[in-house]
C-alpha cells in the first residue's frame, strides 16, 4: 500500500478522536493531510522589544518571565492568569483568558518569544492570550510565517499544524513528484517536497510564492490532463458521420450572404459532422455576429441527410424567438420545425412529443422541456445549445443521451476566455465569429448621473418620435424588498413612466415573475412595434432581436456586471439605425464608475469579459447558477489565468505524446487524473 494512503489516525499525536474531527475537514489519509492547504497565513516574522510595542498590533516580542503565573477566578466560566515579563527595555503583563493550562507552564527566569495582541495602557503594555516558545527552540509558532487552516471543533490551529508537520516528516522523500522534470525546468517550478513544506511552513515570503506557483501549476496541470484524457476517450466513441449534402440551395435561400467568419464557422462544422467522432464545437461570437444562421446551416446539413436536430434555448422568450427566426430560415427548404416549451398546453406538448418520436419533426426548438423523460427522438443527430453556459452539465448530458452519440454545437455570446471555455465545456473545438455583418452600427455608450434625468427623457422621446423603440432595463427589485439604495421596483418604475413621464406613449413591462404567456405577449407587442418603450429586467439580456430598437437605457448600471451590460447593449444596433446605450448611475462608488467609464470606451466583448473576470471572479462571470468550473484547492480561475494557460499547453504536449498516460513515468499523473475524475463525477465534461 502507498504510504500516502495511511489513515490520519495513525499519525503521531492524532489518534482516533482527532481523526474524526479531521474527517469533517475531508482529511482521511496522509495524502489528504499534506494536501490540506492553509487558507491564509499569519506573518509573525516581526520581533519587537517591549518598549516598541504599539497598542492594537499583533507581533512577536522576546522577553524573560519575571513573576510566577497568578490565576484569578473572575466568575464562573472566566479565569484569568497573569504574569510579568521583561526585557532590557521595559516590563509588560502577559494575560491569559481561560488558558491557565498554557500559562502555568511558564517558568520564571526563562526567556521566551511571545506572540499576541498588544493592549494595556501607555507605559504598561499587556500582551493578550500570547502563544510562546522558548527562545532557543526552533521557531514554530513565533518568528515566522504561520499557516492558518480551516478549523473545526476539536482541532486547534496548533494541532492541525503539528499533525501536518508530523505528516510531512512521515512522507520523508516519498512525496510524489508527478510533474515531469522537463516541465518543471521549463516553467521554473519548485520540487514537490519544497512546495509542500513551504506552503505549510514557509521559510519566507519568497519561498511561499515559489511553493504556491508550483502547486497552482500542478493543480491546473492535472485538471488539464484530466480533461484531455477524458476527451481522448470520448474520441474513441464512434459518432455518426453524416453525409454532408449540397449546401448551395440553403445559401441561396438566405436573405443575405454569409460573412467570411460565418462561412468559416460553417465549414468547421460541416467537417466535424462528416467525421467519425461526434462533433463537440463551440461557436463563439459577439452579440449580433450572426450565430443563429450558422446553427441553421448545421441543422440543414443533418436534416437533409435524414436525421433530426434539437435546439435548446435558455428561456421561453428566446425559444420562441429562435423558433420564429429558424422557421424563416429553414421552412423554405422544406424543414419541418416545431416548438416544445414548458408553457405549452399538455395537449400541444403531447402532440409535439409524438411528432418527435415518429420523426415528423426535423428540428425542435425548446427549453429545458426538451430534457424531460417523456421526450424521445426518432433519430437525434445534432444538438445545438444557445447561450450554453446557462445550462448545467447534467442537463446537457441528459439531452445528449437522447441520441446515439449526437453531434453537439454550443453557441455563446458571452466571450469566455478560451482558457476557461476549455474547462467549462470540456475540450471543445472553437470557431470564433470575429466579424459583424456588414452595415452594423457600433453602439455609442454614455454614462450619466441622476441629474441628467430631464435630458434623458427628452432623448427617449426623440427616438420614439423618429419611429424607433426604446428598452429601459432595471435591476430586478421586488416592491416589498428592503430598498437601501432607493432602488425602484420595476413595476413601480413602469407605472411612473406610464402615468407621469410618458402618458402619451405606449409603455410595456416585462419581468421574470410574469407568466410565460403574458411575457410572450408583451415581447410580441414590442417586436411588432405596438409598444414604444419596453421596461424590463434582465430577462431580455440574451438573444432578443428587435432591429427597430435603437436606444437602450440601463438604470442603476452599477448593479450589473460588465458582461451583462455588454449583452444588454447588444440588444440595440441590430438594425440600420444609429444606436445608443445610456447607463444611468445608481449609488455605486468610484471603482464602479471607473468600471463603467471603461465599458463606455470599448465594444470588444472579449476585453470586457477578461476585465469582468478580473474584477468579479468566475462565479459571477458565469452567473449565479452552476458555473461548470470544478472546485480548486489552491488555484483560482480568476487570478491565475496565465498559469492556467501554461499548464494547458504543457498538458497538451504531454497528452499528445502519451494520450492514455500509459508510459511508466506518467503513472503517478495517471493516478491523479483518475482521482480527479472520481472526485468530479458529473461536473467535468
Ligand atoms: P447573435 O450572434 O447575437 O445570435 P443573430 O444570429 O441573432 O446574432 O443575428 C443578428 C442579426 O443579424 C439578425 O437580425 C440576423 O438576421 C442578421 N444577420 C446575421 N448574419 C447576417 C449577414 N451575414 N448579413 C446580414 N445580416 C445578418
Ligand atoms: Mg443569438
Amino acid at each position: 500500500m502507498d504510504k500516502l494512503d495511511t489513515r490520519v489516525q495513525y499519525i503521531r499525536g492524532v489518534g482516533e478522536q482527532r481523526a474524526k474531527s479531521f474527517e469533517k475537514l475531508g482529511v482521511e489519509t496522509l495524502r489528504d493531510l499534506v494536501m490540506f492547504l492553509p487558507r491564509a497565513y499569519d506573518d509573525r516574522t516581526q520581533v519587537k522589544t517591549v518598549a516598541e510595542l504599539q497598542f492594537g498590533e499583533s507581533c512577536c516580542v522576546s522577553a524573560t518571565v519575571a513573576t510566577p503565573p497568578k490565576l484569578t477566578h473572575v466568575r464562573k466560566g472566566l479565569e484569568i492568569t497573569r504574569c510579568a515579563a521583561v526585557d532590557e527595555t521595559a516590563r509588560m503583563t502577559l494575560t491569559f483568558f481561560n488558558r491557565s493550562y498554557t500559562a502555568k507552564n511558564l517558568i520564571p527566569g526563562e526567556s521566551y518569544i511571545f506572540y499576541g495582541r498588544v493592549a494595556g495602557r501607555i507605559g504598561a503594555p499587556e500582551l493578550l492570550n500570547p502563544v510562546m516558545e522558548l527562545e532557543d527552540r526552533p521557531p514554530e509558532v513565533t518568528r515566522r510565517i504561520v499557516p492558518v487552516y480551516r478549523a473545526t471543533a476539536g482541532l486547534s490551529q496548533r494541532m492541525i499544524a503539528s499533525a501536518v508537520r508530523q505528516g510531512l516528516a512521515m512522507c520523508g522523500d516519498e512525496l510524489p513528484e508527478q510533474l515531469p522534470k522537463a516541465i518543471r525546468e521549463r516553467y521554473r517550478l519548485a520540487q514537490t517536497r519544497f512546495a509542500y513544506e513551504n506552503i505549510h511552513f514557509p521559510r519566507d515570503t519568497g519561498s511561499l510564492e515559489l511553493a504556491r506557483r508550483r502547486l497552482i501549476f500542478e493543480e491546473f496541470f492535472v485538471l488539464s490532463c484530466t480533461l484531455a484524457f477524458m476527451r481522448s476517450r470520448q474520441r474513441e466513441k464512434s459518432g455518426r458521420g453524416i453525409h454532408v449534402p449540397d449546401m448551395a440551395p440553403f445559401y441561396a435561400s438566405l436573405p443575405f450572404a454569409l460573412t467570411g467568419a460565418q462561412r468559416r464557422a460553417v465549414e468547421d462544422i460541416l467537417r466535424d459532422l462528416g467525421g467519425q467522432t461526434p462533433m463537440s464545437r463551440l461557436v463563439q461570437g459577439d452579440v449580433g455576429s450572426g450565430k443563429t444562421v450558422v446553427a441553421a446551416a448545421a441543422a440543414y446539413a443533418v436534416i437533409k441527410d435524414g436525421h433530426q436536430a434539437a435546439f435548446m434555448a435558455p428561456t421561453e422568450i428566446l425559444a420562441e424567438q429562435h423558433f420564429a427566426t429558424l422557421t424563416k430560415l429553414l421552412a423554405p427548404s422544406g424543414v419541418r420545425l416545431d416548438l416544445l416549451t414548458g408553457g405549452l398546453t399538455p395537449k400541444r406538448k403531447r402532440e409535439a412529443q409524438a411528432k418527435l418520436r415518429s420523426g415528423e419533426t426535423d428540428l425542435v426548438i425548446g427549453t429545458h422541456a426538451l430534457i424531460t423523460d417523456s421526450v424521445e427522438f426518432a433519430d437525434l443527430a445534432l444538438i445545438i445549445a444557445d447561450e450554453q453556459h446557462r445550462f448545467g452539465v447534467q442537463q446537457r448530458a441528459a439531452l445528449t443521451d437522447k441520441g446515439d452519440a449526437p453531434h453537439v454545437l454550443v453557441m455563446s455570446a458571452t466571450p469566455i476566455p478560451r482558457t476557461l471555455a476549455l474547462i467549462v465545456y470540456g475540450d471543445l473545438d472553437v470557431s470564433v465569429i470575429d466579424e459583424l455583418p456588414p452595415g452594423r452600427q457600433t453602439v455609442d455608450t454614455f454614462l450619466v448621473g441622476q441629474d441628467k434625468r430631464e435630458r434623458l427623457n427628452g432623448f427617449i422621446r426623440k427616438h420614439v418620435s423618429q419611429g424607433r423603440q426604446v428598452f429601459i432595463v432595471c435591476p430586478a427589485v421586488e416592491e416589498s424588498e428592503e430598498n437601501p439604495d432607493g432602488l425602484k421596483s420595476v413595476k413601480e418604475y413602469a407605472r411612473e413612466l406610464r402615468e407621469k413621464v410618458f402618458p402619451d406613449l405606449r409603455v410595456g413591462l416585462v419581468h421574470g415573475k410574469l407568466k410565460p404567456k403574458e411575457k410572450n405577449q408583451v415581447m410580441e407587442d414590442f417586436a411588432a412595434g405596438r409598444l414604444d418603450i419596453l421596461v424590463a429586467t434582465t430577462v431580455i439580456e440574451v438573444g432578443v432581436d428587435v432591429p427597430n430598437a435603437a436606444l437602450m437605457v440601463v438604470e442603476n448600471a452599477d448593479r450589473f456586471g460588465l458582461s451583462q451590460l455588454h449583452q444588454l447593449r447588444g440588444r440595440v444596433g441590430r438594425g440600420p439605425y444609429k444606436s445608443t446605450c445610456v447607463l444611468v448611475r445608481g449609488g455605486g462608488g468610484d471603482t464602479a464608475v471607473e468600471r463603467l467609464r471603461a465599458f463606455c470606451r470599448t465594444n470588444d466583448g472579449f476585453r470586457i469579459a477578461e476585465e469582468d473576470l478580473k474584477l468579479r471572479g468566475p462565479g459571477d462571470f458565469f452567473g449565479s447558477r452552476q458555473s461548470g468550473l470544478p472546485d480548486m484547492q489552491i488555484a483560482s480561475f480568476a487570478t491565475d489565468l496565465d498559469m492556467l494557460r501554461s499548464a494547458q499547453t504543457a498538458a497538451k504536449e504531454l497528452l499528445d505524446a502519451d494520450p492514455r498516460l500509459q508510459a511508466p513515468e506518467n503513472a503517478l499523473l495517471r493516478q491523479s487524473v483518475t482521482r480527479m475524475i472520481e472526485r468530479n463525477r458529473g461536473t467535468l465534461n
